[in-house]
């Protein structure tokens, strides 16, 4: 059993690990400032005895005896980390800074949720890790991107200086129950929007691409790279499955139905054009790859979304 910390584990994929890590038996503190994250997603281990739940934000230090540190806190949706894009740079940074500062206190193990986000708008597809990227330092994205850039530095610096151990992943689009119904990302704007009859939003022409993770794949990809024994990536974990959003609406329709059409906005600054993940490291190395196909996994999403949309009535 490993004591077990969790920064923005309120959150959608935080949620998600924190029930695969109690389940393994480990004890587990959730660290939370609720900004994109809910009570209600860890709601269900109150009362257990190895869970914590502790209201704090990563840009203020924290000290507490741990084994393992998942760093997770960042609002992820465009909508959420454009909101205060000062802020949305300093959780990163200075987040990465007292995770890091912590884990080489504590001689814990750290692990990054790191972004595709890191590649920009590619011009190399699909995305290897040794791809640099093409990103704009001073775009409206730039605050997460570049933010996400700067701790995945600052972990590969406190490895080299301080032999941390780390394990940096970045995550491509990752869907499933939880997200918000207002959370601003694709795959949940459509999903809402079918259920309620509100024509799907497309922005730009539609042709842009995006490859879908389902949840329970991105953690276990998750699981296996903290507890690789010398792996410190960056690795890439996502679904190679690639998708123009077009396609992603089409199929959300025909699941759904209803009377819910197109209708096409203007196209978001530096919206990437193109993005599907290269995961042959992780094949190789984590014996890892997704099982649950996009078709499946939005089957899944939908069930959760019409619940939770019926439950708000
Ligand atoms: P999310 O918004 O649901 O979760 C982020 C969590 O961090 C929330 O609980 C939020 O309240 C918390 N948080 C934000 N700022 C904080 C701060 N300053 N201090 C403490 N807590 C704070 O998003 P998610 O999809 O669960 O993403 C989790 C992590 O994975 C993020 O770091 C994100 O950048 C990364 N990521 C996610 C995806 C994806 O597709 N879901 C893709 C790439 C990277
Ligand atoms: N998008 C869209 N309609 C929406 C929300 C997003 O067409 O209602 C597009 C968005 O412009 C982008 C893609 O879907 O091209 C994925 O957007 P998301 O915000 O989910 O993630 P990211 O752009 O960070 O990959």
């Amino acid at each position: 059993m490993k004591r077990i910390l969790v920064t923005g584990g309120a959150g959608f994929l935080g949620s998600h690990l924190i029930d695969r890590l109690l389940a393994q038996g480990h004890e587990v503190v959730c660290l939370d400032n609720f900004f994109t994250g809910r009570k209600e997603n860890v709601a269900h281990h109150t009362g257990n005895p190895r869970f914590e739940l502790m209201r704090h934000d990563v840009t203020e230090p924290f000290r507490m005896e741990v084994d393992r540190i998942y760093n997770l806190a960042c609002p992820a949706s465009p909508v959420h980390y454009q909101h205060n894009p000062i802020k949305t740079v300093k959780t990163s940074v200075l987040g990465a800074i007292h995770c890091l500062g912590l884990a080489k206190r504590v001689k814990a193990r750290v692990f990054q949720a790191s972004t595709s986000e890191v590649y920009g708008d590619p011009e190399v597809h699909p995305q290897p890790e040794s791809y640099r990227g093409s990103v704009n330092t001073v775009g409206i994205r730039s605050c997460y991107d570049e933010g996400k850039r700067c701790a995945e530095t600052l972990f590969f610096d406190y490895h080299r200086q301080n032999g941390v151990e780390i394990r940096v992943v970045r995550i491509f689009n990752t869907y499933g129950p939880r997200m918000l119904p207002d959370d601003g990302r694709v795959v949940s704007n459509f999903i809402v929007q079918a259920l309620r009859g509100e024509d799907l939003t497309i922005y730009g022409s539609g042709s842009q691409t995006r490859s879908f993770c389902y949840v329970d794949d991105l953690i276990e990809g998750f699981l296996r790279l903290m507890e690789h024994d010398t792996l410190t990536g960056p690795v890439n974990i996502g679904n190679p499955g690639e998708f123009t959003m077009l396609e992603l609406a089409e199929l959300i329709l025909k699941k759904i139905g209803g009377p819910s059409k197109l209708t096409f906005r203007p196209l978001p600054a530096d919206d990437p054009t193109q993005r599907k993940p290269d995961i042959s490291l992780a094949r190789k190395e984590l014996d890892w790859e997704p099982r649950i196909p996009l078709d499946e996994g939005l089957e899944l999403t939908i069930d959760y979304f019409r619940r939770k949309l019926k439950s708000a009535v």
